[in-house]
């Protein structure tokens, strides 16, 4: 698969026992359906760990600008276009998501912050914000116990 966003093939990393297609020149990791809440169970730190043990980091890479849009890695055909998604009511990031497939392809700085919503919870929200997301929360518990 290439990436989305240079056309670097991808490499593929396996953090705790997940395969994810990685891009060395930009740092962009695509998922699969369900690898990201996988990874989401895990610590911020350890994924990053896992990453930088095997990868290292560059860190003055200059954001690359996309011309109009991005098409999935592993989607071919008019279907595969990258959509922005707001990954979720806790995490303030859009993300590139595939209509068709589900995946999910993360820029480097997306990856940070998917990942360390709960720090943000604690470190930047107001009371206010804080009690909506929770009444949301809860909404969702429930959900997920009603199926
Ligand atoms: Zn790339
Ligand atoms: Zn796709």
């Amino acid at each position: 698969m290439k990436c989305p966003r240079d056309g670097t093939v991808l490499a593929v990393v396996t953090v705790a026992g997940v395969k994810l297609d990685k891009c060395h020149k930009c740092d962009g990791i695509w998922f699969d359906e369900r690898e990201l809440e996988v990874i989401r169970k895990l610590d911020l730190s350890q994924v990053e760990e896992e990453l930088e043990r095997k990868f290292g980091r560059e860190p003055d890479y200059q954001e690359g600008e996309t011309d109009g849009y991005m098409r999935c890695p592993r989607c071919s055909g008019d279907d595969g276009r990258l959509q922005e998604h707001h990954f979720s009511y806790l995490v303030p990031v859009k993300v590139d998501r595939c209509v068709a497939c589900r995946g999910i392809w993360l820029d480097d700085t997306e990856l940070d912050k998917v990942l360390d919503d709960k720090k943000q919870m604690n470190d930047q929200y107001s009371v206010n914000k804080l009690a909506g997301m929770m009444k949301l929360l809860e909404q969702d518990i429930s959900r997920m116990r009603k199926r």
